[in-house]
């Protein structure tokens, strides 16, 4: 399990093993995306511990549309998805948004809402298929100059996931993440 940890860049076996899930995806999200907005889009991988099952989910609309295409979820849900991560995002252990911190701004400095991550999308894909979180090793990546870069869970998403991921998803932010990765952030306004 240490070996995980080491603090190399990529040299940790989860942390390479997420990594490839995430460019695997990034390649196939990157073809016919030329939207500036896709600078800031963060893939987010969690790795079942207990089996090889993984799960590799976007932020923004095209994390929703991920979510809408499971087979377990599917197109004719997406009240459901919205409502069930809006639901979680309210309760204590979700965080404890408003309904405008969900929906337009909270607490990161991305300055976007607490349902836009990719983190949420990844908590109701496993929690819809009744899986325990507790399992998984959420570990999210984004694209600078062309490079993976491991990517901590924003200022809204570190309010809850550490609750609900294996442990090792905070110790690899607290090794991989520099020195800000866990610190809380303040309320943000428009
Ligand atoms: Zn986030």
């Amino acid at each position: 399990m240490l070996d995980n940890l080491n603090p190399n860049p990529g040299a940790g076996p989860l942390v390479r093993r997420a990594r490839a899930l995430a460019k695997a995806e990034f390649a196939k999200s990157d073809q016919g995306d030329t939207s500036s907005r896709s600078a800031y889009k963060v893939c987010a991988v969690a790795l079942d511990l207990t089996s090889n099952d993984s799960v590799a989910m976007f932020s923004g609309n095209f994390g929703f549309k991920q979510l809408l295409q499971l087979p377990n979820i599917g197109g004719g849900r997406k009240g459901d998805v919205t409502s069930g991560i809006t639901t979680f995002l309210k309760s204590p252990g979700g965080g404890a948004f408003t309904e405008e911190q969900i929906n337009k701004i909270a607490y990161a400095q991305h300055d976007r809402g607490a349902m836009n991550c990719a983190e949420p999308k990844v908590w109701f894909s496993l929690t819809d298929r009744k899986l325990s979180t507790r399992n998984w090793v959420l570990i999210p990546f984004a694209k600078q100059d062309g490079e993976l870069v491991y990517s901590p869970p924003c200022e809204n998403c570190r309010r809850w996931v550490y609750g609900h991921f294996h442990f090792l998803s905070r110790l690899t932010a607290v090794s991989y993440g520099g020195p800000g990765a866990l610190a809380p952030g303040n309320l943000r306004k428009k």
